[in-house]
């Protein structure tokens, strides 16, 4: 039996469709999760706990359609999920540390959990007959020489520089990817997710965002990078989540990657004058070392994500920083023991 989802999207759920969601306890899995459940759907949740905040997945845990597995992508996959197999319908790939400092801390993992753990994955959702989506990158790009990035841009990319694991490991996995897709092993999705940003970041995770923020709460030094000129384009987490959903949802061959992300493109000095303003914070400015292989620009060109799903993002920076930093204000207080970035 089929019921209409109640998000009013027009797409049909099976009520029985169970959603595995790799990374699900992270910043954008977490959300993920919950629009899911939301709209009616099963999940079950892997995730191994390397990069994500426990307590976004406290929040998800005592739903009736929510499962969580400790597992590590990298490695061969529970017997369990072999055994739910005929339930599975969508396989969601978010599982990777994404903030440089992390994913560099070990390189070799960040390697692994792209190109064997997906491979895992789509393995899994061959054997499910199941949907496969991958989050991939903005980072495929690496430092552009073409602005803004459109899709059919093959990229700048060091394959031997500190963001070579989790950029080449990314390039890789759509490899598969689009393998699996071309042999007709498993209905694939690749989005291209640029800078993301919002409620359940971690305040360690050494983004440019929950940085400022939470030093500007903390009323600590704030770090720019360089001479703050490069740019970036920052998204709002929800409208995220709804164009990776919309992305799933999609009845096209698949076999295109999708750029999802605000074209809004500002200045890093840019950025720290929104934070400034909204947090009234007299704290000090304090530049370091530009971090090497850090891009000088990026902005997605989104036209692809409107002409193939009818999306844009559209919540207005000011809008998705004041959210963003009314939830970390609450977070600090909470977890003063967690720490901030600094
Ligand atoms: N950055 C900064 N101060 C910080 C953290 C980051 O100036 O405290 C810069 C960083 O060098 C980069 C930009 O902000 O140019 C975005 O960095 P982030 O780590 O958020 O994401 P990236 O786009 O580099 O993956």
């Amino acid at each position: 039996m089929k019921k209409t989802n109640p998000n009013g999207s027009g797409a049909t759920v099976q009520p029985l469709a169970l959603n595995v969601v790799a990374g699900g306890a992270g910043f954008i899995g977490s959300h993920l999760c919950r629009a899911l459940l939301d709209r009616g759907e099963s999940v079950l949740c892997l995730d191994n706990l390397q990069t994500s905040r426990p307590s976004n997945l406290r929040a998800l845990e005592g739903h009736p359609r929510f499962r969580f597995l400790r597992h590590d992508i990298s490695q061969p996959l529970p017997a369990e999920l072999t055994r739910l197999a005929p339930r599975i319908t969508r396989v969601w790939n978010l599982a990777c540390a994404a903030s440089p400092p992390l994913y560099q801390r070990d390189p070799e993992h960040t390697m692994l959990t792209n190109v064997v753990g997906t491979n895992n994955l789509l393995h899994l959702a061959e054997a499910a007959k199941a949907r496969f989506l991958l989050t991939s990158t903005s980072e495929v790009y690496g430092d552009p020489e073409i602005h803004p990035q459109a899709e059919d841009y093959r990229g700048n990319v060091s394959c031997t520089g500190p963001r070579a694991c989790y950029d080449e490991g990314k390039r890789a996995a759509e490899a598969l990817t689009f393998d699996y897709g071309r042999a007709g092993r498993a209905q694939v999705r690749v989005a291209r997710i640029f800078n993301t940003y919002g409620p359940n970041m971690d305040p360690d995770d050494g983004r440019v965002v929950s940085n400022l923020i939470c030093q500007a709460l903390r009323g600590d030094e704030l770090t720019v990078y360089g001479d703050g000129s490069q740019t970036r384009s920052f998204c709002y987490v929800s409208d995220m989540v709804a164009g990776l959903i919309a992305l799933m949802d999609a009845e096209f061959d698949g076999m295109e990657p999708v750029n999802l992300g605000n074209p809004h493109e500002m200045t890093v000095n840019e950025l720290l004058g929104h934070v400034l303003k909204l947090t009234g914070t007299r704290a000090r400015v304090v530049h370091h070392p530009l971090p090497e292989d850090d891009p000088r620009r990026r902005r997605p060109d989104i036209s692809r994500a409107g002409a193939l799903l009818g999306w844009a993002p559209r919540v207005p920076l000011a809008e998705g920083l004041d959210a963003t930093c009314a939830w970390f204000a609450e977070e600090l207080v909470a977890e003063p023991a967690a720490g901030v970035a600094g």
